[in-house]
């Protein structure tokens, strides 16, 4: 087995070292209920808030009583949907996006069976968003607008800031909320200040080089909001269920990091830009979803066309290589990912998508190694398709046809 090269943090990312020790104490030795009364249990108690009081630093939330954790984003996004909805009962719509992860986006079509109605807003060939959709979909009865920070699959970003505000300056009562998942840590991000018109905000500790099952939510005090997961006093009973201390503390820990983390994006910035450039100069057919939008800068979404996403993932495993093809969630199903289709990306071009996500433990020679095989992979699996001229290098006369055929995206 050649040694790992892994390019799909994304997906998730290695757990910090630093982290580690910071939790190990929390599995051995104070391993007590951080509700009991006897005094050990405070260790956990205070470790916890000690860890609220990092998340709370990093996000630039005013008061720590304004962080939640809880078991991941994917919980923290269903409880935002519902957590308002259900405190806002006269209030029947919600507005997404078309490119939300499913954690929203399947939340928003559930709301629809139980007589609620959902927006979903369109994006362009780029993956961005137009404002002025967002304006039309507001209707008297919006109760929240959710609408995700940066899109895990292509990196592109929203500016959640002037969105929020146009919300706001719209209906003041409408609760904006944003899946910071993929942006904790490699953007700035200022509830005080550019994001101040957020009222909730959710992230999980698994991409920030904390252990997976842990996540925090930040809601502004004020916010009319009902807890998701009910059953114990928890979290001022906004989230029920025994704290998973080691973890939380895993999770504080990894905010302070994310300091040191963010020095390296302009490093990463560099490396995507010679990965990006090299790739368009050494393979023909290529396209990167997304491209021209603005993005994060440890991801690129490639499409390959007339090869299959999934053949060039074997192919790099070969070589030790984890990357990701459309979303980790939708490999597996032959169907490209929501996401793609969405913004209109071409038939054969969506199949042969390939995600690379970088982090701050990425070094040079990891996309190094990735441009030495890519070229050779491409080219031997394009000899398979039977749209490919192999002399000429290039698609069969006759296939453009085909190729322009777009996904019809149902909502
Ligand atoms: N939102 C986004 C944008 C994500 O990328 C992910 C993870 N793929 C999630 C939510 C879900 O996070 P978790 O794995 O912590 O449930």
């Amino acid at each position: 087995m050649p040694s790992t090269i892994y390019l799909d943090n994304n997906a998730t990312t290695p757990v910090a070292p630093e982290v580690v020790e910071a939790m190990l104490p929390f599995l051995r030795e104070y391993y007590f209920n951080p509700s009991s009364s006897y005094e050990q249990a405070k260790v956990a108690r205070d470790a916890i808030e000690r860890a609220r009081e990092c998340v709370a630093r990093t996000l630039g939330a005013s008061s720590k009583s304004e962080i939640i954790f809880t078991g991941g984003a994917t919980e923290a996004n269903n409880a935002a949907i519902w957590g308002v909805l259900r405190a806002n009962p006269e209030r029947k719509h919600v507005i997404v996006t078309a490119v939300e992860h499913p954690s929203v986006l399947e939340v928003a079509k559930e709301v629809e069976r139980h007589g609620y109605r959902a927006t979903f807003l369109p994006v362009d060939s780029a993956g961005r968003l137009d404002p002025k959709d967002l304006i039309r979909a507001i209707e008297r009865d919006t109760a929240i607008v959710s609408i995700m920070h940066a899109n895990n699959e292509t990196g592109v970003i929203f500016p959640v800031g002037d969105l929020a505000r146009i919300v706001k300056e719209i209906d003041q009562a409408i609760v904006f909320h944003t899946d910071a998942t993929q942006t904790v840590g490699k953007l700035h991000i200022d509830l005080s200040n550019k994001l101040k018109h957020v009222d909730i905000l959710t992230m999980s500790g698994h991409k920030i080089h904390a252990p997976k099952g842990v996540g925090a939510m930040f809601v502004r005090r004020g916010t009319r909001f009902r807890p998701y997961i009910v059953g114990g006093h928890q979290e001022r009973g906004r989230r029920a269920g025994t704290e998973n201390v080691a973890s939380i503390v895993g999770l504080g820990r990894a905010c302070e990091l994310l300091g040191q983390h963010i020095l390296h994006m302009p490093r990463l910035r560099k490396l995507q830009q010679r990965l990006e450039s090299e790739v368009k100069r050494t393979i023909p057919c290529v396209r990167i979803n997304g491209e021209g939008a603005e993005r994060l800068p440890n991801t690129t979404n490639f499409a390959f066309e007339y090869v299959e996403g999934e053949a060039i993932l074997f192919a790099l495993n070969e070589h030790g290589i984890c990357a990701s093809s459309g979303s980790a969630c939708t490999s597996g199903s032959l169907d490209p990912s929501h996401v793609l289709k969405a913004m209109g990306v071409p038939f054969t071009a969506a199949h042969g998508s390939l995600r690379i996500s970088t982090c701050p433990y990425t070094k040079e020679s990891d996309v190094e190694l990735l441009l030495e095989v890519l070229p050779g992979i491409i080219s031997s699996l394009r000899r398979l398709s039977p749209y490919w001229d192999v002399e000429k290098n290039a698609p069969k006369e006759g296939t453009e046809v085909f190729v322009q055929r777009r996904y019809e995206v149902k909502n």
